[in-house]
């Protein structure tokens, strides 16, 4: 489904990001994984190649906050494959602060990276998308986006911002043929999950229609049909994929 194109996934080390950096590969896309660390680019580029024996994939761990790494990266993947197609805003920190405790700057952390670094990745991806006449950008946003949820209130705030960079930049690039969707995910089985005491996931699983948490494949096929043709005239959606959770 995404054979010929060129897609830039950050957080794509692990979790969510890792199972859409997966998927692509399966789907022949060209995948190049940006993380935080050099040691876990590496183990996920070596795990990689196990999964998806000819995948296609490098990977670099730039600061997503700062627009001259950025550039620096983007030009990298640029000058040796030609393009940049995808890129899927997919990096992200939850937060669990009661508002009584919260720091200033803990709260902005968790903008910077969740929004800041969305704006940031995206301004770079989409003048090299305005240039080869098209492209797609993705971002994960989250069920809170819709709730809220009753502490760590950044989290949630930016993940609003999300929807609403995700809603304002589809109208803003439509003209230049760049598709801008996100995908709002519910629980699902990742490190940020797994974080939390049974005491909490088991009630929460009892709210959820579908009987289970997300596995990072349900929330990754929805990634691979947004960034495909399949989806040529979607853009400005938030697509929720949660098992119909309501929190
Ligand atoms: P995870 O903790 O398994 O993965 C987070 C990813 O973000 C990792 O690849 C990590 O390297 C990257 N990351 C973290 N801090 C970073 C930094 N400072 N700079 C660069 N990269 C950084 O979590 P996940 O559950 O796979 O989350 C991925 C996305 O999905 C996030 O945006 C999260 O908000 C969203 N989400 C997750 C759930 C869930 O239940 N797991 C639900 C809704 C939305």
């Amino acid at each position: 489904m995404l054979e010929n194109k060129v897609a830039i996934i950050t957080g794509g080390t692990r979790g969510i990001g890792y199972a859409i950096a997966k998927v692509y590969a399966q789907n022949k896309a060209t995948v190049v994984i940006l993380g935080s660390r050099e040691e876990s680019v590496s183990k996920a580029l070596e795990k990689m190649h196990v999964d998806v024996p000819n995948a296609q994939v490098s990977g670099y761990y730039p600061n997503l906050c700062n627009e001259a790494e950025i550039e620096e990266t983007f030009r990298k993947v640029h000058d040796q494959y030609g393009h940049i197609d995808i890129l899927v805003n997919n990096a992200g920190v939850s937060a669990r602060d009661r508002i009584y405790d919260y720091k200033v700057e803990d709260f902005e952390k968790t903008i910077d990276l969740n929004v800041n670094a969305v704006f940031v990745c995206s301004k770079v991806a989409s003048k090299y998308m305005k240039e080869q006449g098209g492209g797609v950008i993705l971002n994960t946003s989250s069920m809170v986006s819709i709730y809220g949820q009753p502490s760590g209130s950044a989290y949630p705030t930016s993940k609003f911002a999300v929807n609403g960079l995700t809603k304002s930049l589809a109208r803003e690039l439509g003209r230049d043929n760049i598709r801008v969707n996100a995908v709002a995910p519910g629980v699902t089985n990742t490190d940020m999950v797994s974080a939390l005491p049974k005491e909490v996931i088991e009630p929460l699983i009892k709210t959820i229609p579908l009987g289970r948490v997300g596995e990072p494949e349900d929330v990754a096929n929805a990634f691979l049909f947004l960034a495909s043709d399949l989806a040529s005239y979607i853009t400005g959606v938030v697509l929720s994929v949660d098992g119909a959770a309501m929190s």
